[in-house]
């Protein structure tokens, strides 16, 4: 392609993004961590042995009652707060009937008219821009169990199936629903509100990244004409309500967030660009093709034929949502880590990226110098990890030796650039750091040989001596260049110049 044609295109481009706008809202669906299920006593633990955490209320047998778990409350409030949601008076639950057979009862326990939390909202920053997301609700719903489509005893996908078997071991677990305003304006923005709501969650110490299936979102995407967009972003009802928009269902990972939508975006502009209408309908995400498919099912509300669950009271959480204490969340240890370990933003904003980087980053503190360790572990070792598409829960057993790694860094016993090499290798060997630096002798020289060296590069050679005696700043290099050489470029040069120049100088 010529330059010009480039220029071309990227022209054409412009026009059409300033010609449509895209407008998100999300419908996130994330699993509280509690060690029993929301309406039983089963436990939660992940266990591959199907239907073996089950008792008769979430298998759903007759005469089988409900009794809400106060942890799964707890957890709700503390989301509730963490997003300076309003916590009603009274709360209460609904039954939302549909027919699946992951569904014992014939209908799940949800919240309706009178979600545990309204009206709150979560601060997002996408390339050095903030910009503030409400949450229109989050509510407590169980889990429904979970569907393996098999041929041959072994797990396919549901064309490919010749029969289907119900776990329900997943049934009843607890979830918060939260759904957002229409607030987004891109992917990356979508991407961005779900690693801080994760984060957040897990700063609150109510939710598990790493367990399957723990987030699953719903998007629902429109693009409205970008004359109706105002100065701050900001929509008009008629805009939004005139758009239609699809529903992308089957989203498990931020990364899935941000494609599915990159993909509807361009679907639906260029559909609008040639002159068709976006269909409303719901959306499959089809993770390993890359495209969403058209399952041309939109449910209606009065569909599910809601009523008010008899079989649980409402309950009164206002006073209980007073009393209840959140830790530190991400916002707050990102400014304290700025102000008490004098980082800068961008540093500050790594380190606290998720808990278990905080906390490790806290502890080196403890020990090292904070910008030393701010240096290690945010630049070193969280690129290291990210680089190998790894999470620092990747490593937690080995929290250890990375610790001993920025130990030999501070004691002087390795050279920066060397405990670069020792950490990739530990990463891509699994070996320990110390094995790493005697199998390929990356330690600094031995003290003693050093200084050898070092008496000996003065003795060598007078004129060297004479002319940096002189004045010549230059001649210290010269020293230097045989010091290095002597001991085959191991020694840390800055620590050889101190040495030469205490030695000269005394
Ligand atoms: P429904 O009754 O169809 O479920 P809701 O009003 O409950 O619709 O909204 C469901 C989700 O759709 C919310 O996350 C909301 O932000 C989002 N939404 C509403 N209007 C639009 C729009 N024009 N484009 C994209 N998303 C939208
Ligand atoms: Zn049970
Ligand atoms: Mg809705």
């Amino acid at each position: 392609m010529t330059a010009q044609a480039v220029e071309e295109s990227e022209d054409d481009q412009d026009e059409r993004e300033r010609e449509f706008a895209a407008v998100i809202g999300l419908e996130v669906h994330v699993q509280l961590e509690a060690d029993t299920k929301i309406f039983c006593g089963c436990s939660t633990a992940s266990t591959t042995e199907p239907n073996t955490n089950v008792c008769p209320t979430c298998l759903g047998l007759p005469g089988a009652l409900p009794v809400l778990n106060e942890a799964a409350i707890d957890a709700a409030l503390k989301l509730g707060k963490a997003i300076d949601a309003e916590v009603p008076d009274r709360t209460r639950f609904h039954r939302k009937n549909y027919y699946y057979p992951d569904l014992p009862k014939n209908f799940q326990i949800t919240q309706y008219d009178a979600p545990i939390c309204v009206d709150g909202g979560l601060e997002v920053r996408v390339e050095g821009d903030s910009r503030e997301i409400g949450i229109t609700r989050a509510h407590l719903e169980e889990d429904p169990g979970s569907l393996q489509h098999a041929r041959d005893g072994r797990q396919t996908s549901v064309d490919a199936a010749e029969y289907t078997r119900v776990d329900y071991n997943r049934a009843g677990i607890p979830l918060m629903e939260i759904v957002t305003e229409p607030d987004f304006r891109s992917p990356a923005e979508v991407r961005g509100f779900l690693s801080k709501l994760e984060s957040v969650l897990e700063y609150l110490g109510i939710f598990d990244a790493g367990r399957d299936g723990s987030l699953r979102i719903d998007a629902n995407i429109s693009m409205v004409p970008e004359r109706e967009v105002g100065a701050d972003g900001s929509i008009s009802a008629e805009g939004l309500a005139s758009a239609n928009r699809t529903e992308v269902k089957n989203i498990s990972s931020h990364k899935g967030a941000q494609k599915a939508l990159a993909y509807e975006v361009t679907r639906q502009r260029n559909a609008l660009q040639r002159g068709r209408e976006v269909e409303q309908e719901t959306r499959h995400w089809d993770e390993s093709r890359g495209v969403t498919i058209s399952m041309r099912t939109k449910e209606a509300e009065a569909d599910y034929r809601y009523f008010a669950e008899a079989d649980l009271p409402p309950l009164e959480v206002a006073g209980r949502a007073k009393e209840i204490e959140i830790p530190e969340l991400p916002d707050a240890r990102r400014e304290r880590f700025a102000r008490e370990y004098g980082l800068g933003q961008e540093a500050a904003s790594k380190l606290t990226s998720t808990k278990a980087v905080a906390d490790f980053y806290e502890r080196m503190t403890a020990e090292f110098d904070p910008d030393l360790a701010a240096t290690w572990v945010a630049d070193e070792f969280l690129g290291e990890l990210n680089y190998r598409d790894m999470e620092i829960e990747d490593v937690d057993s080995r929290l250890g030796e990375f610790r001993r790694l920025i130990e030999l860094v501070d004691e002087d016993e390795l050279t920066s650039k060397n405990a670069t090499t020792v950490l990739r290798e530990m990463l891509d060997e699994g070996e320990e750091p110390e094995s790493i630096i005697e199998r390929e002798g990356l330690g600094k020289a031995e003290n003693e040989e050093v200084s050898a060296a070092v008496e000996a590069a003065i003795e060598d050679n007078p004129e060297a001596v004479a002319d940096y005696e002189n004045g010549e700043e230059g001649a210290i290099n010269f020293l230097m260049g045989q010091v290095m050489r002597e001991t085959d470029g191991s020694a840390d040069p800055g620590s050889v110049n101190e040495m030469l120049r205490a030695r000269l100088d005394g």
